[in-house]
């Protein structure tokens, strides 16, 4: 049994290959949740913790894992993963331990916030990249996995340099096997229905 057997997170979304949400192609997870508030956020169907669905992280980490040879990494969005830390440090500790995936955590907290958490020091050693802060409107920037210029860039790891996370398109709209349309990136296109 693995130490992560039993943990669970509720997530809005799953998708397995992306170019909009980190550097190259990526896994998303997009965990449900949130009650940080900002005004003018672009997912405000994420925010509560009724919606979305829970999932077993054992079976998220295997869907993960079974990308391997077609993406080179996982970002984790939101919602708000940091409300969620026990399942994500669950997920990502196999992730780090049993896969060769980079990981692309970002947050609504501040940086300074992300440090004030009891899983701050192990949340480091399982991540690559935090883009950390609050989405604030009347800095939108859609630059760099920023959604808006307040937004720190934290590259704990060498893996990235600055230039890798400047390179991805801010909007994305991919079609799931279910013929579904899901609009991703740092500036969604927004779908108007007529
Ligand atoms: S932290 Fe993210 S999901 Fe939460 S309200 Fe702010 S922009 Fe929206």
């Amino acid at each position: 049994m693995s130490a992560s057997a039993g943990e669970w997170l509720r997530i809005h979304a799953f998708v397995p290959e992306s170019y909009a949400n980190g550097p190259g192609r990526r896994a998303v997870v997009w965990v449900q949740g949130c009650s940080l508030g900002c005004p003018g956020c672009f997912n405000p169907a994420t925010h509560s913790l009724t919606y979305g669905r829970v999932v077993l992280v054992d079976e998220l980490f295997s869907d993960i894992a079974a990308l391997t040879e077609r993406v080179e990494g996982l970002t984790l969005s939101g919602g708000e993963p940091l409300q969620q830390r026990r399942g994500v440090l669950a997920l990502l500790r196999r992730i780090r331990c049993e896969t060769s995936l980079s990981v692309v955590v970002l947050t609504g907290y501040s940086w300074e916030e992300f440090l004030s958490f009891p899983e701050s020091d192990e949340l480091s050693k399982l991540v690559d990249v935090v883009i950390a802060g609050r989405y604030e409107s009347s800095r939108n920037l859609a630059s760099s996995l920023r959604g808006s210029a307040n937004k720190t860039v934290h590259r704990i790891t060498n893996r990235y340099q600055s230039s890798d996370l400047q390179d991805g398109p801010a909007a994305e709209v991919i079609i799931s096997e279910t013929g579904d349309l899901i609009s991703t990136g740092i500036k969604p296109v927004l779908f108007k229905i007529v």
